[in-house]
């Protein structure tokens, strides 16, 4: 026998047994999504290398270390994405876009970043991402509130935690920034490697350091909440404004201030403390200089992102178990004219109940071992073939998660049953 191949460290497959809640959970995100007036787009996995530095920045964490980059025969650098925002940006400038006004996207799909691989981290994952263009106005960064704190509950998820932030305008930030070098620069001490480095590159980073022998000096640091620019302050407080009108809770984190360069003013956060230190399931901001940073017209915008795994770890933990209308019947056919006929059958079934589950009898085995193969397959029901049921034009319907008789009944009548019961 050759040598078994494996898949590659922290790439995982989706196997069969996960499968319900995956497809459960991107279908309520689509379906709440589209509700919300939100188009599907879809950007290829591959960008230019430069897409992502010129948006995401170069002193991140992504770039700086987490890319998976080559070079072409040509000379082009390529890199698989690490994240949707920028191929969407780019997207929207090169299909001229924001000149058609409003622009609401969503996205759904997988993201590379080179990481070292632990319980909600992984290389290859999936994020469920929503865009907005040409609204600068807070009333958006609250919709994006309102749509995930939706989303929590139609999940049945408890013990999630809203963490916003605010980073100004990017004038606001740079004279911050001089004034958070002043206090660092004074304590280069107390800097770990990591944050003498960013002090040199990325400042506010240090913000984010989760040292704990740092922490002291990183709360006693200047605050950027106290050096905003007019204009962001009044965002802000008509945000948590929104917030307030829509009972949504919220905390304050004023060392929010999230790993890629392209935020400013808004910044967000959903966390929990049930999953350890993966902690972040959904995270995003509004990014108003990205568009003409990448080569557009200047244009609002604000957007977010759901890591897929962590959500669903989280829903594992918490024992969620997921609600479908779907109704699932084994059909149990015991003889060469119930197979032939069995098809039809099922093809009716189809045709007439949205929401179905269909084990047509792959077996073709005796009728006690179908009767097996419809327990593990956990249908609801077992419809019966039988040579009398065909004989007279009908069916029989047999329970099996509950205790109620069998009956037998005309197809039709089945058909009904079926329908009133989902
Ligand atoms: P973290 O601080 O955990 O590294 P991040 O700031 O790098 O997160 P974002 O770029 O904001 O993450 O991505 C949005 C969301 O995507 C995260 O909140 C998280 O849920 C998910 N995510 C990010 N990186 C990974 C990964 N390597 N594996 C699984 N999910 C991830
Ligand atoms: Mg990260």
């Amino acid at each position: 026998m050759s040598k078994k191949i494996q898949a590659i460290r922290g790439m995982n497959d989706l196997l069969p047994k996960d499968s319900d809640l995956w497809t459960f959970v991107e279908r309520t995100i689509a379906d709440l999504f589209i509700s919300y007036g939100y188009k599907n787009i879809r950007t290829p996995v591959v960008e230019k290398t430069d897409t992502f530095c010129r948006a995401i920045g170069q002193a991140t964490d992504i770039v700086e270390k987490e890319m998976y980059s080559w070079n072409e025969a040509n000379g082009d650098s390529l890199s698989l994405r690490p994240e949707g925002t920028a191929g969407c940006v780019r997207m929207m400038i090169e299909h001229n876009l924001p000149r058609e006004g409003i622009q609401k996207v969503f996205y759904q799909g997988a993201m590379f970043r080179h990481e070292r691989p632990q319980k909600g981290r992984y290389r290859q994952f999936h994020q469920a991402g929503l865009e907005v263009f040409g609204v600068s106005d807070a009333k958006v960064d609250a919709e994006l509130m309102m749509m995930t704190h939706s989303l929590w509950q139609k999940l049945g998820l408890t013990n999630v935690t809203l963490e916003i932030n605010t980073l100004g305008s990017s004038e606001a930030r740079k004279s911050f920034r001089e004034i958070l070098v002043t206090y660092f620069s004074a304590h280069k001490d107390r800097l770990d490697e990591d944050s003498l480095r960013r002090l040199e590159t990325n400042p506010l980073r240090i913000l984010d350091s989760k040292n704990k022998d740092m922490q002291s000096l990183i709360n006693e640091a200047p605050k950027l909440m106290e050096h905003l620019d007019v204009e962001s302050a009044q965002h802000f407080e008509q945000f948590k404004a929104y917030l307030k009108s829509l009972d949504i809770d919220f905390v304050i984190n004023t060392r929010l201030v999230r790993g890629l360069d392209y935020y400013n003013r808004t910044v967000f956060e959903w966390t929990t403390n049930d999953l350890g230190a993966q902690g972040t399931i959904c995270a995003g901001g509004r990014y108003d200089g990205l568009v003409e940073k990448m080569g557009g017209k200047p244009t609002a915008a604000a957007g977010l992102a759901i890591g897929l795994e962590r959500l669903i770890l989280l829903m594992e933990e918490q024992a969620i178990a997921i609600k479908t209308k779907q109704i699932s019947i084994y059909i149990i056919a015991p003889s060469d004219d119930a197979q032939l006929m069995s098809m039809q059958i099922a093809s009716l079934l189809h045709d007439a109940i949205a929401e179905v589950i269909i084990y047509n009898d792959m077996s073709l085995a005796s009728l006690k071992s179908q009767f097996k193969k419809a327990d593990k397959a956990d249908a609801d029901f077992a419809l019966i073939l039988g040579e009398e049921e065909l004989n007279n034009g009908q069916v029989s319907i047999k329970p099996l998660k509950s205790q109620e008789p069998q009956q037998t009944l005309s197809l039709d009548k089945a058909i009904k049953y079926f329908k009133d019961y989902t």
